[in-house]
């Protein structure tokens, strides 16, 4: 394949920014690939890694001359680092963004910008709980949605170029309004998982079970809550302070449920719980049709190595 974009400058190196490199590179999507990160450590880091073609000082550098920029910090980020960008970014570039919001990168970004940068964010639907420079991988965005949310007046070109990098880099793209992506994301990935942190925090503190039996019964679906309770708590705080009206909607309905099925247990509802159970079990089977998941038991996990 060749080249998108001349000189792609990523501006967060952890796992999306890195994988993002790693990805690129593999087919071949940017001329040069320039990163920064704001520790000394995480450049050194993707020195050594060897992802980037150049590791900048600081993050004007790195977007000077740039005609894609990709910030791929937390949301709560997103203001001070295009203002520090702003002024260097080359007339024509675009800016984009990997965060989980849309509505509030957008707020946040477009008054530091000026009108010849072309603000187009994008909210790629993969990730894993790791995090850090050392964590990206190639194959990140294999087969995984990359959800755009250009803005009305955005170039028309400019959104075909963006779009076709994330093809490069494995996705499959969709396109919506900012407001929408972020109430569909409330339900599929947001408040999920909200009520993983609770759950895993609730048996923690259960004075009746003891942590150690927490540990050695998690196999039976605790475990996998807190696969999803230990994604890294910087990116998580961001995702509901600046989600705050579509998470608080989505926990109300959750919240409404709850009740149905506590309503349906206390009463001996055989019925209300088995027809709930088997609509979420077909929901199940629609994603792993989709190929989104993987049918094999247990999530295709390998056995851990037995005591
Ligand atoms: P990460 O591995 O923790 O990396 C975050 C990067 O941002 C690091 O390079 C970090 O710099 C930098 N950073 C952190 N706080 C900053 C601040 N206040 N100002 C400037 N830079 C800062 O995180 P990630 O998983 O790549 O997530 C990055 C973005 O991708 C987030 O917006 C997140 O919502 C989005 N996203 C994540 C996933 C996922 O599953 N992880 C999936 C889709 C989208 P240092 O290394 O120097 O600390």
């Amino acid at each position: 394949m060749s080249a998108i974009f001349e000189r792609v400058a990523l501006i967060g190196l952890g796992l999306i920014g890195s994988s993002i490199a790693h990805a690129a590179r593999r087919k071949g999507l940017a001329g040069e690939i320039v990163g920064y990160a704001r520790s000394a450590q995480t450049r050194e880091t993707a020195a050594t890694l060897g992802f980037l073609d150049r590791v900048a000082d600081n993050a004007a550098q790195a977007v000077e001359g740039a005609d894609c920029v990709i910030l791929c910090v937390p949301v709560g980020a997103i203001g001070a680092v295009t203002e520090q960008i702003a002024a260097s970014l080359a007339p024509g570039a675009i800016l984009s963004d990997v965060g989980s919001v849309k509505a509030s990168v957008i707020a946040q970004a477009l008054p530091h910008l000026p009108d010849s940068v072309q603000l187009i964010p994008a909210h790629p639907i993969a990730g894993t709980e790791k995090s850090g420079p050392e964590s990206g991988f190639a194959e990140l965005f294999d087969g995984r949605w990359c959800i755009l949310t250009p803005l009305p007046d955005n170039d028309v070109d400019a959104v075909s170029r963006l779009r076709a990098f994330w093809e490069g880099l494995g996705s499959m793209v969709d396109i919506m309004d900012a407001a929408h992506h972020d109430r569909v994301l409330a339900v599929t990935s947001h408040v999920p998982h909200l009520i993983a942190y609770s759950i895993v925090g609730t048996a923690s503190d259960l004075e009746t079970v003891a942590e150690s039996e927490v540990v050695k019964y998690s196999a039976s679906g605790f475990r996998d809550f807190t696969r999803i309770a230990a994604s890294d708590p910087t990116m998580w705080r961001d995702v509901f302070l600046h989600n705050k009206e579509a998470t608080l909607e989505v926990l109300g309905r959750v919240t409404e449920d709850l009740f149905a099925l506590q309503r349906a247990i206390r009463w001996g509802d055989g019925d209300a719980l088995f027809e709930r159970f088997s609509e979420t079990r077909a929901i199940r089977r629609g994603i792993v049709e989709a190929g989104q998941d993987t049918a094999r038991p247990d999530f295709g996990r390998e056995k851990p190595p037995q005591a």
